[in-house]
């Protein structure tokens, strides 16, 4: 089969692979029909999550039709038209009876290089590094999905590819972000970031009763698509954020912010090249830019919720601001299983449509350029999805969507 593969820092190629098999008896094969490439994917592709080799598979956001399952598997069946969430679960274990799936005890084979690392180990993670269990991704023609009676959803065929592929990850991430905020009605949320997850964090606050979500980004297209979706924006490179917030909220701050940046913020302050430096130095592992500011500006009392990645260490954390002003921090990889039931109900309901965010459609074949384009966020790129039946080069199939040559 074809397959998109890492080979190292902004190297990733799609090359002819062997076909997976069924290893284990719980196991499915799915045929992928959509995939789509995350902004947590540019952590691997931009060399900043260690435990990645040469040839990995890459993509956790994919979907298709189920083509053989183990002797054991239950729920699914051949032809069965089904989402893969990106955790992989096995749905027994202490955290999994917990609907904690991504901390699933039993799904990541390489525990012991996370423990080193993290203390303890997360759950595997389709095509994310060997420390979560060196999974091969969906950014193929086929995948393996484990414990397929856990997590697969079986999809109903009057909804499109494009109206579901999200309950993999970002739209069940963007809600658990803005759910962690506890929203009352009345609540304002600041949002850093308006990436794909950014996105549904700002659609998903507004679903859960906030009154005002204010959104932080830079990237102008970005920051228009928060405004469809009801936002205030604020431009950190025009504005200075912490003071715009105050305005806005009367003095007091918002009642929680979302981290929906994660490790590589960029920032206009002189902190940001002090985390550049020490982040290329490997003396820090992330940059925290946008985390040190959604602390300072939350209200007294408020939430913080984290749910853009972090792979490791950050410097000139401030504990005392969190200490003192009584904040809570929220944070944790998105239990994707315990969201998509309900997330898909909104979907069906008309509540929700998430194929607003997608800006580009591909062939698998063009993975490396649509990297490229996604990296640089060229041609106004806020999400990627890729077709392995699309022939190389193809672009459009409708007026509305983005023609690539
Ligand atoms: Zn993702
Ligand atoms: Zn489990």
């Amino acid at each position: 089969m074809r397959a998109n593969c890492w080979y190292g820092k902004t190297v990733v190629s799609v090359e002819d692979v062997p076909d997976p098999q069924i290893l284990n008896q719980q196991d499915a094969i799915v045929k992928i029909t959509s995939t789509a490439i995350c902004g947590s994917d540019l952590h691997l592709y931009n060399g900043f999550v260690p435990t990645m080799q040469r040839g990995d598979i890459l993509g956790h956001e994919f979907m298709g039709e189920v083509v053989e399952v183990g002797r054991q598997v239950r729920n699914l069946q051949v032809g069965d038209r089904v989402v893969v969430p990106f955790p992989i679960a096995c749905g027994k274990c202490f955290f999994c009876k917990d609907q904690m799936f991504s901390l699933c005890e039993n799904s990541n084979p390489n525990a012991w290089m996370a423990e080193k690392m993290f203390g303890h180990a997360p759950a595997g993670i389709f095509g994310y590094s060997h420390m979560t269990g060196g999974y091969a991704g969906g950014q193929a023609e086929y995948a393996r999905v484990p414990f397929a009676d856990v997590g697969p959803i079986k999809v109903p065929n009057h909804l499109s590819d494009e109206q579901v592929l999200f309950l993999s990850d970002i739209f069940p991430t963007g809600y658990m972000g803005a759910e962690m905020c506890n929203i009352k009605p009345g609540d304002t949320i600041a949002i850093w970031g308006c990436g794909p997850v950014g996105q549904f964090s700002i659609r998903s606050a507004f679903l859960l009763g906030a009154e005002r979500v204010i959104a932080i980004d830079e990237v102008p297209e970005r920051l228009r698509m928060a405004e469809e979706g009801g936002a205030e924006t604020i431009n950190y490179r025009e504005q200075n954020v912490y003071e715009a917030l105050m305005d806005k909220t009367g003095g007091r701050g918002p009642d929680s912010c979302i981290d929906d940046v994660g490790m590589e913020a960029h920032g206009p302050a002189v902190i940001f090249a002090y985390d550049r430096i020490k982040q290329a130095m490997m003396s820090e592992t992330d940059r925290p830019h946008a985390l040190r500011e959604a602390i300072m500006c939350c209200r007294n009392g408020g939430t913080i919720s984290v749910i853009g990645v972090y792979g490791g260490f950050i410097d000139k954390f401030p504990i005392g601001s969190v200490m003192n002003r009584a904040l809570t921090i929220k944070t944790g990889q998105a239990h994707v299983q315990r969201y998509m039931r309900p997330l898909l109900e909104m979907i069906e309901n008309g509540d929700i449509d998430p194929s607003f965010v997608i800006t580009h459609r591909m062939s698998l074949d063009d993975a490396p350029r649509a990297y490229d384009m996604f990296k640089k966020k060229e041609d106004n790129c806020i999400k990627v999805v890729l077709k392995p039946d699309w022939k190389n080069g193809a672009g459009a199939k409708d007026d509305n969507d983005t023609v690539i040559h």
